[in-house]
């Protein structure tokens, strides 16, 4: 664990570890307030803006950096955080990937991002994800690949979301001047 970089969010300056529960399943405490929040990439639990437990699908990332933004002076020293790091180490590691799932190490975080990239590249539905032609294409290509389900891919891409909203936030806010191109709002049909 010491040998690898441990994700910015959790390294202690917003939030530290206090446990590791295996499968990619990790408790971390809020430093500002204290709060434990459980985080990981399985699905089972989800944290309310009070911190409450919830059920839920909810992956990690999300349920961290949506607690942050409670602390509205952390959040913006994450985000001044991410964007130095990021230019320091673009491979930034995630907390799934930094705690990763016991039943197939490493290799399911690389499954499982390739299938995301594919349907987040091409802009597909969702459910495109569990189509069975998607899953006889995964499993044909490589038969140990774990298929991602739709609620893991919809709280990742949630995940992924905030976390590009908070840069690009932070972002826009340096930039002196923005440029958009005349066509910035048009879509195939909707122009
Ligand atoms: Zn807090």
């Amino acid at each position: 664990m010491s040998s690898r970089s441990v994700p910015a969010i959790i390294n202690g300056n917003f939030f530290r570890v206090v446990e590791e529960l295996g499968n990619g399943n990790v408790v971390v405490q809020c430093v500002p307030c204290e709060t434990e929040l459980q985080s990981g990439s399985t699905r089972g639990t989800k944290r309310d803006s009070s911190g409450g437990l919830k059920k839920g699908s909810f992956t990690a990332t999300s349920n961290v950096l949506k607690h942050l933004k409670l602390h509205p002076a952390e959040h913006e020293a994450y985000k001044n955080y991410m964007i130095t790091e990021r230019k320091k180490n673009p491979e930034q590691p995630t907390i799934s990937s930094f705690f990763p799932t016991t039943n197939d190490p490493a290799r399911a975080s690389t499954d499982d991002k390739l299938q995301m990239d594919y349907i987040i590249e091409s802009m597909l539905p969702l459910y495109h994800i569990e189509l069975p032609s998607f899953r006889r294409l995964v499993k044909g290509l490589k038969p140990a690949a774990k298929s991602l389900s739709y609620r893991t891919l919809s709280s990742r891409i949630h995940g992924l979301y905030l976390e590009e909203k908070c840069l690009l936030e932070k972002q826009l806010l340096e930039a002196t001047w923005i440029c958009c191109t005349a066509d910035l709002w048009s879509s195939r049909r909707r122009s």
